[in-house]
């Protein structure tokens, strides 16, 4: 495993707009601070989502869509600069009204509610892209 020490600089709390896009008001969060690198945890509703899959084989994403009202019932991932922008990378676990699961990497959803909790790294992460998986990923060389 490739890896690095960080320093958390700063941490912050976030209630999102309704009708806004999920993935875009954590990046815009992270923009308003000036945040290139963090972690963060996010919890809410959603009233409709798309939800991508990796084919491993074939190195592409899938879509998949949900026009329905969702809980999200967790929601983790990082902030790093991706072609020199901020990119909120997004992973969530939806849950329908009877209770059943659906999860993958969150790329748009439109939100009904929700919290947001970002840590904020000293120093920034930078995404480049990696032959063998044909993502993109921190810390390449
Ligand atoms: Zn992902």
């Amino acid at each position: 495993m490739r890896h690095r020490e960080v320093e958390v600089e700063a941490e912050y709390v976030g209630r999102m707009e309704t009708g806004a896009d999920w993935r875009e008001e954590i990046e815009a969060l992270a923009a308003a601070e000036s945040v290139d690198a963090g972690w963060f945890t996010a919890i809410g509703a959603v009233r409709a989502a798309e939800v991508w899959f990796y084919d491993q084989r074939e190195q592409e994403y899938r879509a998949v869509e949900f026009d329905e009202p969702l809980e999200v019932a967790a929601c983790v991932g990082n902030v790093s600069l991706l072609d020199g922008e901020r990119f909120a990378h997004t992973h969530a676990v939806l849950s329908r009204e009877n209770g059943q699961a659906l999860a993958g990497h969150l790329d748009s959803a439109r939100v009904f509610a929700g919290e947001v909790h970002l840590r904020a790294f000293a120093e920034p992460l930078e995404r480049t892209h990696d032959e063998r998986t044909d993502l993109d990923l921190w810390l390449n060389d």
